[in-house]
């Protein structure tokens, strides 16, 4: 064995000599050196297992970020679908829109509006009576859909598009208001369509049939209390507002229309007996003289006809 051979030293100085066991140092130096590897070793597992940890950390968070990753792209294609179908409804709509205008004959040509124009200066405003303008009043679409409302967040016309960002003509005028508000029929007439599925942007939505070529639609309803086919009366409650299809927030999005075209609808709203010549004046595609001798007709018959019953009744 190599610490047998004992190696002696011997140092001397003035204090004397000391004898140094050599073979005691380099046991002592072993052991030294063999703590310390140990240590290092020590030191580097526990390094490695941090390190390790730390490296299977990452890895969850970077499969978690690609999963996030992944549910966005596919909910951007989802949402990417869904505006190409709006923008294909809304192309379909003007489609169909040109087309009715062609078909029906509704033009606005300047001639048009002249020829309506000259229509306008021989209404005989005057002799309109009371009981004429009641009827009017009854089955012509007029005043608001809604007791209440917060403001006017849309009037009718050319605007940017909300949500689609893309200019189009806005068809309707939209009443700001909270959810369930009631919404009232704005003339008697007969509902034409009454649905809560998917109407494209409408969402759940009612369209009313009146006399003499008008249609009223309600759009973005809650909740719907009428049936297709059912007739109502003006005033009556029909739905409750809501924020259903293509809307930024609560409100009712109301239409007049008239052969189908939408017309303007705040000079229906703000139409009533008291200023009921006024609609003569903002709503000039309209042939309003025809229409009172219509109905001038009309009530003429209604008379006649009860002229020739108090007369059987009489004989
Ligand atoms: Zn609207």
């Amino acid at each position: 064995m190599i610490f047998d051979k004992r190696l002696v030293l011997m140092i001397t100085d003035k204090n004397g000599s000391r004898h140094i066991n050599v073979s005691m140092i380099f046991r002592q130096l072993s052991l030294y050196f063999l703590l310390f590897i140990l240590g290092v070793i020590l030191f580097l597992a526990v390094s490695i297992s941090v390190f390790n940890s730390e490296i299977k950390d990452v890895n969850i968070k970077t499969i978690l970020i690609n999963e996030q990753y992944e549910k966005m792209l596919k909910k951007n294609s989802y949402l990417n679908d869904q505006i190409n179908q709006r923008l294909e409804e809304i192309a379909l709509a003007g489609d169909r829109i040109d087309d009715l205008e062609g078909v029906i004959g509704v033009s606005k040509d300047e001639e048009e509006l002249e020829k309506n124009e000259n229509l306008l200066s021989r209404i005989d405003i005057a002799s309109i009576t009371g009981a004429q303008k009641a009827f009017v009043m009854k089955f012509i679409p007029n005043g608001r859909p809604l007791d209440y409302y917060r403001r006017i967040s849309a009037e009718f016309g050319n605007r940017m598009h909300p949500i689609l960002h893309i200019l189009h003509k806005h068809t309707g005028l939209d009443f700001s208001t909270q959810v369930n508000t009631p919404v009232y029929s704005t003339a008697d007439g007969v509902i034409d369509f009454a649905a809560n599925g998917w109407n494209g942007g409408y969402g759940k939505l009612v369209k009313i049939a009146h006399s003499f070529g008008f249609k009223t639609y309600y759009a973005h309803l809650n909740n719907i209390v009428v049936k297709n086919g059912q007739f109502v009366k003006k005033g009556q409650l029909i739905a409750y507002s809501g924020n259903s299809g293509v809307s930024t927030g609560p409100h009712l999005h109301y239409e007049v229309r008239f052969l189908n075209q939408p017309l303007n609808p705040l000079n229906f709203v703000k139409w009533d007996m008291k200023n009921f010549d006024s609609i003569f004046e903002k709503e000039r595609t309209i042939a309003w003289q025809s229409l009172l001798t219509t109905i001038n007709n009309l009530m003429g018959q209604e008379k006649w006809d009860r002229q020739q019953l108090s007369l059987k009744e009489q004989n």
